[in-house]
């Protein structure tokens, strides 16, 4: 079995990013124990740099480049966090960085993307495709794009946090990860399964948006319509073609929750952990919130993917 990315290639984004992102905590909590019925590690990638373990897959990406690509630039398309990664990884890296955001993204996230130092180019949602003109800048200006998943040096950039869980708990039963479109849950699979073959990797989506959990079924890539749900991070229409064998070859099940779930999860995490996690975040926790039997005393990995959350609507969670 001969997959596009290796474990090797999540060692060496490893070793690029030691000293540059955060080797984030693992937290535990008997009081989610016992909600899970479980042993719980929970890796805490919402209190990575940019609020998100997608800084290490933009960084391993752009660190990547070769000379001549990094002094031309790098191009992303993302409203959310992989424009945000993507934006701070340049500037560390003193590489020029484009984001296209559409012109009607929240205010917020179009100031913290240019206080990163990145140039954002905006497009009309009505009337432009975003990936043509993404497609169209990169080549006009020699930029390299970065996609948010489907991108070797991004997926094993990702797996670094899986990597770290394991160096610092030990063997785990069952590791818990977020998809969106596969980036994470695929890197974090090569590190379980070279470090921890037994553990078995479920991937957990939204109710609303479950292309990967279909995908899987039916052992071909599936597209859905663009999801409703709160989970932003996980509204991805289909898996990748490099994530997708990944996911297939190394991950034992996809599961769904509901965005009640994720609401009454950041409300947990806010008072119980005192944390603030994002709802694409709160995803794994709350699969095994809802107690599935048969983690029932075993030693379960969860991945807190990040926490960036708008604040009206971490306030709504609260109330
Ligand atoms: C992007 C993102 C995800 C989904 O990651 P994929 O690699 O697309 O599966 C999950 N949570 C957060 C917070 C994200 O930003």
């Amino acid at each position: 079995m001969t997959l596009p990315v290796t474990f090797d290639d999540v060692v060496a984004a490893a070793g690029r990013l030691n000293g540059v992102a955060h080797r984030t905590p693992v937290l535990t909590s008997t009081t989610a124990d016992a909600l899970a019925g479980a042993q719980l590690f929970f890796k805490a990638e919402n209190l990575q740099r940019m609020g998100a373990f997608k800084f290490r897959g933009a960084y391993n990406a752009i660190a990547s480049l070769d000379a001549e690509s990094k002094r031309r630039g790098v191009l992303a398309f993302s409203s959310g966090n992989h424009a945000q990664a993507i934006a701070l990884a340049g500037r560390l890296l003193g590489v020029a960085a484009t984001i296209v955001m559409p012109s009607d993204a929240p205010a917020i996230k179009l100031a913290a993307t240019r206080g990163y130092g990145a140039e954002v180019v905006t497009y009309d949602r009505m009337t432009e495709d975003r990936e043509a003109l993404a497609r169209r800048l990169a080549e006009e200006r020699g930029l390299a794009l970065i996609p948010p998943f489907d991108h070797a040096a991004v997926i094993a950039g990702q797996g670094t946090a899986a990597k770290e869980l394991f160096e610092d708990v030990g063997l785990l039963d069952y590791l818990f990860v977020c998809v969106g479109g596969g980036g994470l849950i695929s890197g974090c699979a090569l590190a379980a399964h070279a470090l921890a073959p037994q553990c078995q990797v479920i991937g957990v989506e939204p109710e609303a948006g479950n292309d990967v959990q279909q995908s899987f079924g039916r052992g071909e890539i599936v597209k859905i319509p663009v999801p409703q749900t709160i989970a932003d991070g996980a509204q991805t229409q289909a898996p990748g073609k490099l994530t997708f064998p990944i996911i297939r070859a190394l991950v034992t099940d996809v599961q769904t929750v509901s965005d009640a779930a994720l609401v009454e999860a950041m409300r947990f995490f806010a008072m119980r952990l005192k944390i603030v996690v994002e709802p694409t975040g709160c995803l794994a926790a709350a699969a095994v919130f809802a107690r599935p039997p048969h983690i029932a005393g075993k030693r379960v990995g969860v991945l807190l993917s990040g926490g960036n959350v708008d604040p009206a609507m971490l306030a709504r969670a609260l109330a």
